[in-house]
């Protein structure tokens, strides 16, 4: 399949004759593991994780380079149906991702039998004729051995001429045989990013989704899934350390006052953890100076969703 990437090779770095590149979709029903596989493959933090399903939103890009091949991961929002037209948005973002990609690394849960949202997926990996798939099937470490063949042939009959693999994102189990068989797929090309790349998100960008993380990690119900993080000023000081002016924006007074807590105390504990994470980040002292303001219903508001960077 041709890619549609607009991009040009980084011409000052030679290739070896044989190199190969293109671009990887990370498909999947939410909470499959997209993330923590993006970022053991690439043995960096750059997409948030969090138990909880749909945190991922927007497109996330993951370069991973050798000397021999070049592989662009898009970590793709997961398929859902959706509810509002930030959904919306996150739906259009992930079929552009699968329509562009060389190869769709469809991941599913190992240790659950498929469900409807699976069946759904495969239907539409199905009907992408000149794609080529590859099924992963992840969190193989919550699956007892006498459960795996089982396991293996349930998703497979979804998908049977699929190349297959089972691995655990989480404990870095299979992921050099998935890169295998990843390069095995992909079509003989340049390096379109120079070697030292990692992703296209700028430092800014990774600040403000490790700080949504913190949202999903700490707080219940709906109140994360309906903010947005924007960082309005990141300065980098000339000792290394960086200040970071950070904004939360939610749907509701109501949410404001629990994300603030009593006497401030939530917002603290969600600006001091999201600090050590953006500190391994930035590999240096980073001071944040966190706000929350509110920004009444804007997943309905097709303008606010684009304001916001979503779709
Ligand atoms: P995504 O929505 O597909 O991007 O899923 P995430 O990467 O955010 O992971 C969802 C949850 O599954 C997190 O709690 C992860 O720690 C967990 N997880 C991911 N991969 C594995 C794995 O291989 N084994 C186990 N046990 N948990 C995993
Ligand atoms: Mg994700």
């Amino acid at each position: 399949m041709e890619s549609h990437h607009p991009l040009t090779p980084a011409e000052d770095e030679p290739v070896p004759e044989g190199h190969k590149s293109g671009f990887v979709a990370l498909a999947g029903r939410p909470n499959v593991g997209k993330s923590t596989l993006l970022n053991a493959l690439l043995q960096q933090k750059i997409a948030i994780v969090t138990p909880r399903p749909q945190t991922t939103r927007s497109r996330q890009l993951g370069i991973l380079t050798t000397s021999t091949y070049q592989i662009v991961f898009v970590d793709t929002p997961g398929l859902i149906k959706p509810r509002h037209k930030l959904d919306e948005a996150m739906m259009e973002t992930a079929q552009a991702a699968l329509l562009d990609a060389d190869v769709i690394l469809w991941l599913v849960e190992a240790s659950e039998p498929p469900g409807p949202a699976d069946r759904i997926i495969a239907e539409q990996l199905r009907g992408l004729r000149e794609a080529k798939v590859i099924l992963a099937l992840n969190k193989s470490d919550l699956l007892p051995p006498e459960k795996v063949t089982t396991a293996v042939e349930a998703y497979r009959a979804l998908l049977p001429d699929a190349p297959w693999i089972l691995l655990s994102a989480l404990k870095g189990q299979g992921c050099e045989e998935l890169q295998q068989l990843l390069v095995d797929a992909l079509p003989e090309g340049p390096r379109y990013y120079p070697t030292e790349q990692v992703t296209e998100s700028y430092v800014r960008e990774i600040a403000a989704e490790l700080i949504r993380e913190q949202l999903f990690l700490q707080l219940r119900e709906e109140v994360p899934y309906g903010s947005v993080v924007r960082v309005e000023e990141f300065k980098e000081r000339e000792d290394g350390s960086a200040y970071i002016n950070a904004v939360i924006y939610l749907e509701r007074d109501s949410h404001k006052r629990i994300v603030i807590g009593h006497k401030g105390e939530q917002l603290r504990q969600i600006g001091a953890a999201a600090r050590i994470e953006i500190e391994k980040l930035t590999e240096g002292k980073v001071f944040l100076d966190l706000w929350v303001k509110v920004e009444p219903h804007w997943r309905q508001n097709e303008r606010a969703v684009k304001r916001f960077g979503y779709g």
